[in-house]
């Protein structure tokens, strides 16, 4: 069984995706191009933003933004601990300092108290100056962006969305990756939306930071390419990646997405009385980029991995390491960085197979050991 199945999604949209990728070929448009404008226009429309700049990953999406607003040295970025390390990573490559924030144990977002306890405690330490939040969309559910907002405003800061894996959740009916000042996803193969290597995509609905995301993709342009204003960076996607992911949007929003909903509402309806299933709050709605559920601690989740491997059952832990007790970050001040629920999730998180392909057979087959192990 496979963890995230993209080979039976290939065999579906083998005619179209090939067709798609040797059109490419054949045009020689390898870099930018017309499908790039196309693929842009196409995933704006879809969040229903103005803008959508196509770069090379995720994190350089992520980077685009903090270069937009000039984030640098002395300046404090706030970041859930529970995440990718690229959400944090990002800062310090700009120069800042990363701020991390505990996140909530049912939705494994962003908590919003200790966001404001740490905004709060930067502000009088009086070393950083507060300048961007970063909320992450973990595990396709989109964060706390009201009460975010609210909190943005009141301290005069930026919302950048980390919709990596966030593309397709909803609140209300409001799309994800238009939540952020400027809003960022990733197009890594495994994401709620992949191509076929990486790629990634900058959202926003400001037209002059839209501009200047244009010119810091490829290598600060001014009027031209060989006209540079400002120093940028090389994070163009490549047309073929593009053409790939005009065949995939149109099968996320045309079943896929509906599809993973239904294996997660199944898998909630089959282990809630086990095991602490996902929570999704009321009016909010998950693309599950992960299903993950929550054992009571890490020896249990040990044994749960390893009777499920006994059964060909691809699981994987999302995160073991949180980001404040990552080595890279040892030199930040441990006090300022006390994230309580991420270090326990860190050791009870297990994630069970999801994607849009995955049999009703396969899902009871999984169910069906989980369920037997834990109630040993
Ligand atoms: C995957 C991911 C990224 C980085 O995306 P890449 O395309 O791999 O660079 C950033 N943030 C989060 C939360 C992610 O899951």
């Amino acid at each position: 069984m496979q963890f995230r199945d993209l080979k039976t999604q290939y065999t579906v949209m083998k005619d179209e995706m090939d067709k798609a990728i040797l059109d490419v070929v054949a045009s020689s448009a390898y870099v930018m191009g017309p499908k790039i404008k196309e693929m842009e226009a196409a995933f704006a429309e879809y969040v229903g933003v103005k803008h959508c700049i196509a770069c090379n990953s995720g994190t350089d999406a992520l980077l685009l933004a903090l270069k937009v607003w000039d984030v640098k040295a002395g300046d404090a970025v706030f970041v859930p601990s529970f995440t990718f390390f690229a959400s944090a990573e990002v800062i310090v490559m700009q120069g800042a300092t990363p701020v991390f924030v505990d996140v909530d144990k049912d939705t494994f977002n962003m908590d919003v108290a200790d966001l404001e306890r740490k905004i709060e405690q930067t502000l009088k330490a009086g070393k950083h100056t507060p300048h961007v939040i970063i909320a992450v969309d973990l595990f396709g559910l989109p964060a706390d962006f009201n009460a975010i907002r609210e909190i943005a405003k009141k301290y005069n800061l930026y919302v950048l969305e980390d919709g990596a894996q966030g593309f397709g959740g909803r609140i209300g009916n409001q799309k994800a990756c238009t939540f952020g000042d400027i809003s960022t996803t990733s197009f890594f193969p495994a994401k709620p939306v992949g191509c076929y290597g990486d790629g990634g995509a900058v959202f926003t609905n400001n037209d002059d930071w839209a501009q200047l995301l244009d010119s810091y993709h490829i290598h600060g342009k001014g009027s031209d390419r060989y006209d540079n204003v400002r120093i940028g960076m090389n994070s163009r996607m490549d047309s073929i990646q593009a053409a790939v992911l005009l065949v995939k949007l149109k099968a996320f929003a045309d079943h896929e997405l509906v599809d993973v909903n239904k294996v997660a509402e199944r898998y909630t309806e089959k282990l809630k009385d086990v095991v602490k299933t996902p929570i999704v709050p009321e009016n909010f709605y998950s693309s599950w980029a992960q299903y993950t559920l929550q054992v009571e601690n890490k020896e249990i989740r040990g044994g749960l991995q390893a009777a499920l491997k006994a059964l060909d059952i691809p699981t994987a832990i999302y995160y073991p390491i949180p980001m404040h007790r990552q080595t890279a970050f040892n030199y930040l001040n441990p006090n300022d960085n006390r994230c309580p629920i991420s270090d326990q999730l860190a050791d009870t998180v297990i994630s069970l197979p999801i994607h849009p392909y995955l049999t009703e057979a396969d899902q009871d087959m999984i169910c069906d050991a989980v369920r037997a192990f834990l109630k040993k």
